[in-house]
């Protein structure tokens, strides 16, 4: 493979001091109560880069009362939502300046750069949205009158994955803090820094104890305390379909607490005849090979009809030929190492079941760099629909490539899956693109792009790949009840 320096060779903008490693309960900084604590290693490396707090049962039971205490008794709920968005402002002003730092900290823990501004601007967006939450007036009948009120649900248990750690920090708790619920966070027990960080920053900005705590430790302990805990009275997750079965079973074995789970996914990314073909090699390189295929939205089963197929492919093997896989420090990598040494092996695993299975390995098929959890960038064709490399979800970088002849076709082994994320498609013909959007059963269908997100744009899955959304302001609703208040008009027999 290209290979651009497997040595650490590239320098990060700011070398991050590791100053929050305990967990962050009422405002402060304290160790698990067992006092244990678990590695967290560099992926470029290897090396055990820090000792962060394992948080369990009991550290959840004190982040919960936390946030309990700070929603039934503190200011948080009762401030008018322009006072939140007031706070909320100030924290994306404090993370902003600290933005360097932040995304140093990032590649260090997850191997990948960071796009600062784009998660600062998801909490400018909620900071927004926090004086726009509002219920409806109902005239109900001659005798009555109704309004509704839309009240924080309590407080929220946000469960997520390492992928995007920052990001998925503030997808999940913008929102919970615009709609005025109080929080016990617990970020993935690969990239648990970040969090960290931003809940010290979160006290730089005037955050009120007890608002936001952070749980660190693994999922079948302080993340399955969080699911079944009694007090939690909502809890949204990003993660993997598996984990998302665990807590609707926890909910449903405690208090019945609402969940939404944003989930896998095993997503279509369409090519026809009429596309232009160089965006359309473009997109399926970025659907697959961004964030080195660790992203939930990835279009990983790429279908090219059959007129454009043998020119997509040349022109995929081609340009790939000059991606360079390396220490994201360094600006002309294009990929970075896989989070860690279990997802590399899992990866590598089903590459080689891939090839067992009798798929042609077009570009790639191995580790990469001497040290550290690098892979090539694989793309298979002869891909068959029932393998399992186009069936299950690998979240790493590797593409399948299957050909298809009708519009018909396309959209049947779309939707074959039991997932329903993303889906993508690259056409110049108008009435396919409507038909293929109005068909496929997916959260977002992308047209002649891919990864287009926006804060303005709902973002969530389907069928296995979960309910509930990230992003807009449908976001809010997870985090808020609605209550209903009805009176009697004067002068009525009430
Ligand atoms: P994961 O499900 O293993 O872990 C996610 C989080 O859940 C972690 O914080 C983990 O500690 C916790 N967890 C694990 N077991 C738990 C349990 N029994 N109870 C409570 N919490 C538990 O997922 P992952 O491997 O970290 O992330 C990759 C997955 O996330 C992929 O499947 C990917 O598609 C999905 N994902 C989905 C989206 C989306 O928006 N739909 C976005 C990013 C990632």
């Amino acid at each position: 493979c290209r290979h651009g320096g497997d040595d650490g060779g590239g320098t990060p903008r700011t070398t991050p001091e590791i100053r929050y490693t305990k967990l962050f309960i009422n405002g402060r900084f304290v160790d698990a109560a067992s006092g244990k604590t678990f590695e967290t290693r560099d992926p470029r490396t290897g090396d055990v880069i820090a000792r962060v707090a394992e948080g369990d049962k009991e550290d959840v039971d004190l982040a919960v009362k936390a946030a309990r205490e700070a929603f039934d008794h503190g200011e948080w709920p009762r401030m008018s939502g322009s006072e939140r968005g007031k706070v909320m402002a100030k924290y994306a002003e404090v993370v902003e300046r600290h933005a360097d730092e932040l995304a140093a900290l990032e590649s260090l823990d997850a191997g990948k750069p960071l796009a600062a501004a784009e998660c600062v601007g998801i909490l400018r967006y909620f900071a927004g949205a926090a004086d726009k939450i509002h219920g409806e007036t109902l005239k109900m009948s001659r005798q009555l009158q109704g309004y509704t009120l839309r009240e924080p649900l309590g407080v929220a248990g946000l469960i997520i994955p390492w992928n995007f750690p920052t990001m998925m920090f503030f997808l999940k708790v913008s929102p919970a803090l615009a709609a005025g619920c109080t929080i016990v966070v617990k970020p993935a027990e690969q990239t648990p820094l970040s969090a960290l960080f931003l809940a010290h920053l979160s006290k730089q900005a005037g955050v009120p104890d007890g608002v936001i705590n952070v749980v660190t430790g693994f999922g079948p302990t302080a993340g399955a305390a969080i699911s079944s805990h009694m007090d939690v009275d909502v809890v949204a997750f990003t993660g993997s379909t598996e984990v998302g079965r665990l807590i609707m079973e926890a909910s449903a074995k405690s208090n019945l607490k609402p969940v939404a789970l944003e989930l896998g996914g095993k997503s279509p990314f369409i090519v026809f005849d009429d596309a232009d073909l160089d965006k359309a090699v473009e997109l399926a390189i970025g659907g697959n090979f961004f964030n080195k295929g660790e992203a939930c939205v990835a279009g990983s089963r790429v279908f090219v009809q059959e007129g454009i197929y043998d020119r997509f492919e040349q022109k995929l093997a081609d340009t790939m030929k000059s991606w360079v896989v390396g220490d994201p420090f360094d600006p002309r990598v294009n990929q970075g190492p896989q989070v860690d040494k279990a997802q590399y092996e899992r990866v590598l695993g089903y590459i080689e079941q891939g090839k067992a299975e009798g798929a042609t390995v077009l570009t790639g098929g191995n580790p990469c760099g001497k040290k550290g959890y690098y892979i090539e960038p694989t793309i298979f064709t002869n891909v068959k629909d029932d393998m399992v490399i186009a069936r299950e979800e690998i979240f790493g970088p590797v593409m399948c490539l299957m050909k298809f002849k009708t519009v018909e076709e396309a959209i049947e082994r779309a939707n074959g899956t039991r997932y329903g994320l993303a889906a993508g498609l690259v056409t110049r013909d108008i009435d396919v693109a409507n038909r293929m959007a109005r068909s496929i059963r997916a959260g977002v269908v992308w047209v002649n792009c891919y990864f287009a997100m926006d804060r303005s744009c709902p973002f969530g899955g389907r069928k296995m790949s979960g309910f509930g959304k990230d992003d807009s302001m449908h976001a809010l609703d997870k985090f808020l009840a609605v209550k209903s208040v009805v009176t009697p008009v004067h002068g009525s027999p009430w």
